[in-house]
């Protein structure tokens, strides 16, 4: 696969600073790895502070001409981009299952949605309004103007190498922002290869830079750079807290989404197969590797049963293996320290047979919300499931944590999926469906999940600022 990618210019191994290609000033390099047979695939620069100052400097430049192009211009360019992206689908799908590990399917499903993001931004360019506002005083007119704020720095994780990344770049750009990416070195070569596309779409140098390599000391330079007005992150709470508290220096905005603790919550009048079907998606999706996966299955008492069992049998069903694999529903852990985490074990609950990062697709049963398992995100793929017995003891279970991110319901009541939907402490709640998430609909956490949206018109105001203007003695 990394040959046949080397000769279509895909495969990246170099960060991009102001339109150039360039190794880390001192040589260093890390290497990444195919998480389902812990073999590197390549050697990549190995960024820092030094390297990422130039990625700010080149995008300040770039800053001054982008955000003066039309909205019609900075469209174009982006549509071109969304364009490659399509033409280049199946290589950037197998590049993600190379690095990242999910069944080939799954990645050509990302690239799909992430690209999505890419053209729902050229379209959303055009529409960035502003307003004209009726004046208190008969000679004033008031108006309000939307502009970019400025450089963004952009944090992404491996979870989704190429959808965490265009959902920030996409609008950044719609609205006239120049960025500087950092990927999870886990996952940086989709990252790469979809910056290579940028340029091969003509979007001038320095608009979309790339530095990997040593993660703090890249985060602390963008934390530091006053030319940095936005960071936006996606990635764990701690070091998103952590990026919140040091922007504070330079007062920056901030966007970020965070862990989730998702409830997935089977009311007695739901329909068995949809439930199962829907917490299946929720919960397997990515091996149980994305911020929205189902982490804690609510069930009440008069469905428990039947609905564990049927859980069971469908769980027992998934093929485990390479994501390169034909029929493969769930592949490896991104790497070896995602495998430690784990009532009852019905299904699974142990290393795979195929050894090293694959783990057994697994159902526990009898779980309640003191043990750890519903506290901590598992991020991985296991399915704890949790008795009640009224509305109101699920919907208290289910908003019992600082994370709101995703939320699933699943009944056939059209007043309790308003009632429950409505009381759930969460940003996103999908009711008898358990994939969601579109280009279309923001994206984005209560509580402790994060800060902003990402996704839809919202998402664009996460890249603008607004300014009134009052044109006086008229
Ligand atoms: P995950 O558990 O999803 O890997 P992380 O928060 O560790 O979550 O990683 C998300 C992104 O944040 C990655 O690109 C990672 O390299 C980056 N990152 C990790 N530590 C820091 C840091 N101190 N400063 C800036 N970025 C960081």
């Amino acid at each position: 696969v990394a040959s046949q990618l080397n000769s279509s210019g895909l495969l990246r191994t170099q960060g991009l600073i102001g339109g150039k290609w360039s190794d880390a000033y001192d040589g260093k390099t890390i290497k990444v790895y195919n998480p389902a047979t812990g073999e590197s695939i390549v050697d990549i620069a190995c960024m820092g502070g030094r390297e990422t100052n130039d990625a700010i400097s080149a995008a300040y430049d770039a800053y001054r001409s982008w955000s003066k192009t039309t909205a019609a211009e900075r469209s174009k360019f982006l549509r071109k981009w969304y364009d490659l992206l399509m033409v280049h689908k199946e290589e950037l799908a197998q590049l993600i299952t190379l690095e990242q590990g999910k069944p080939l399917k799954e990645s050509i499903g990302e690239i799909n949605y992430g690209a999505g993001f890419i053209e729902f931004a050229a379209e959303e360019a055009k529409r960035i309004y502003g307003d004209i506002i009726p004046a208190p005083l008969s000679d004033r007119r008031l108006f309000v103007l939307k502009q970019p704020v400025g450089v963004v720095g952009a944090i992404t994780p491996w979870n989704f190498p190429l959808a965490m990344i265009t959902r920030k770049v996409g609008p950044a750009l719609a609205c006239g922002c120049t960025v500087v990416i950092k990927p999870s070195e886990l996952t940086p070569l989709t990252a790469l290869a979809a910056a290579e596309l940028s340029i091969q779409a003509g979007i001038p140098a320095g608009v979309v830079n790339v530095v990997m390599g040593n993660a703090p000391d890249i985060g602390d330079a963008l934390i530091a750079s006053p030319q940095v007005l936005k960071i936006t992150f996606t990635g764990s709470t701690a070091v998103g807290k952590k990026l919140m508290a040091g922007s504070a220096e330079t007062v920056k905005k901030v966007s970020l989404e965070l862990g989730g603790n998702a409830p997935c919550i089977v009311f007695d009048d739901a329909d068995l197969d949809v439930a199962v079907k829907g917490t299946l998606a929720a919960k397997f999706r990515n091996s149980g590797q994305t911020c929205v996966c189902a982490n804690r299955i609510i069930v009440q008492e008069g469905i428990y049963e039947k609905f564990a069992n049927a859980l069971r049998d469908a769980v027992q069903n998934m093929k485990v293996g390479d994501g390169f694999s034909e029929g493969v529903a769930q592949g490896p852990l991104i790497n070896e320290a995602a495998v430690k985490k784990g009532a009852k074990v019905i299904l699974g609950g142990k290393r795979h047979s195929l050894g090293f990062t694959f783990y057994e697709p697994t159902v526990i049963s009898d779980v309640n919300s003191e043990m750890r398992i519903s506290r901590e995100e598992a991020f991985g793929p296991v399915a704890p499931l949790l008795r009640f017995k009224t509305e109101e003891d699920a919907i208290r279970i289910a908003n019992d944590t600082n994370a709101g991110l995703g939320s699933y319901i699943f009944t056939n009541s059209i007043q309790r999926s308003w009632r429950v939907a409505e009381a759930l402490e969460y940003g996103l709640v999908g009711v008898n469906e358990g994939v969601i998430s579109t280009e279309v609909a923001p994206f984005g956490g209560y509580k402790q999940s994060g800060l902003g949206r990402e996704g839809s018109k919202y998402g664009m105001d996460e890249y603008l600022e607004i300014k009134y203007v009052c044109l006086g003695n008229m």
